[in-house]
């Protein structure tokens, strides 16, 4: 029987489920050679553009494995009626753990601290200067979708205060709500950045916020890169006007500015959001589930509503 071609853009993750998605697929990788691929598969930081689009006419279905759409040409798959699936809720505990790993982080001087002991400077009576007591101070949540609240569940069970902005208050909501970025930087210390990317929510942290968050203030970003706006951000950073920053996501990655690389205090990691063995096999499950749906003319599972 001849196996249903699927074109994969991105891989999935651990080697077990690519093994499977092989099994039961023809997994073609060169786009140029898909065009009668019904289906394919894409990451979140990696997208379909509406050029490549055009080349696969056969197209009905891109699979996400991710939560981020903002590099899916969303507006081309509407007009042609390609549906769009992503991997929600799986995903959120293990960004909400990055968040809280870089928060920590940069607060305490983890990374600093490791790079300081690795160059022999401890034994030769250097010191590092005093961190900042993460869990004391208030946390701020920009983004409260499900990724956000995931976050803010885990800050409340710590014992923190936690504060949110969001287009709208959520009536159902424990946590204390702020109308805008600048509002919620005013009243928080740590301010976790959750919103989905694109440009709704481009440059929605910029030098005013920055200014807002003060001198105490720590810069979590696990969204997407440019929801931070990079140049206000190194400027704080070396001002001094914010104490600490820690990204997983940036403007063009894997390209890193070399001015981020050389801030001071600034905690820098791979976009490794939901990279745990437990969220990527959730996440190729719910990819794999995804694309047998589809084949089987069953409901998708969890289709990105544009
Ligand atoms: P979600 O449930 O769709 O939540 C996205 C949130 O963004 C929504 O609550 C939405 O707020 C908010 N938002 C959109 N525009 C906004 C605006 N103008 N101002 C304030 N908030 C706005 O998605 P999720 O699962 O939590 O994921 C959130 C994002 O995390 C993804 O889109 C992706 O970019 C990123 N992500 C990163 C990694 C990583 O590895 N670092 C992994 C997964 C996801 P409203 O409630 O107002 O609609």
């Amino acid at each position: 029987m001849t196996r249903p071609r699927v074109l994969a853009l991105a891989e999935i993750k651990p080697p077990e489920m690519a093994a499977r998605l092989d099994a039961d697929y023809h997994v073609i990788h060169d786009l140029t050679e898909a065009a009668d691929a019904e289906v394919v598969l894409t990451a979140g930081n990696v997208g379909i553009s509406a050029q490549q689009m055009a080349q696969l006419p056969a197209l009905r279905l891109i699979a996400v494995n991710g939560v981020g759409v903002d590099a899916v040409d969303l507006a081309e798959a509407q007009r042609r009626g390609i549906a769009v699936t992503t991997t929600p809720d799986v995903l959120s505990l293990a960004v909400a753990e990055t968040a809280l790993a870089l928060a920590l982080a940069a607060g305490r001087r983890i990374a600093e601290g490791d790079r300081f002991v690795r160059a022999g400077k401890w034994a030769l009576g250097g010191k590092l200067p005093l961190g900042l007591s993460v869990l004391e101070r208030r946390a701020g949540i920009l983004g409260y979708g499900r990724i956000g609240r995931r976050l803010a569940d885990l800050l409340r069970g710590m014992g923190m205060e936690v504060l949110y902005t969001a287009r709208s208050e959520r009536a159902d909501s424990p946590d204390t709500f702020r109308p805008d970025a600048l509002m919620l930087a005013q009243d928080c210390d740590l301010l976790f950045v959750t919103a989905a990317g694109g440009s709704e929510t481009r440059g929605l942290v910029d030098a005013k916020v920055l200014a807002a968050l003060g001198q105490g203030g720590i810069v979590v970003n696990v969204a997407r890169g440019p929801v931070v706006e990079t140049a206000a951000l190194v400027a704080a950073l070396n001002a001094g006007t914010i104490a600490g920053a820690g990204l997983d996501v940036f403007d063009d990655e894997p390209h890193v500015p070399q001015a981020l690389r050389d801030a001071p205090n600034c905690v820098l990691t791979p976009h490794i959001g939901s990279a745990t063995a437990e969220a990527r096999r959730a996440m190729a499950q719910l990819v794999l589930d995804n694309i047998a749906a589809y084949f089987a003319g069953q409901p998708l599972l969890t289709p990105y509503e544009v």
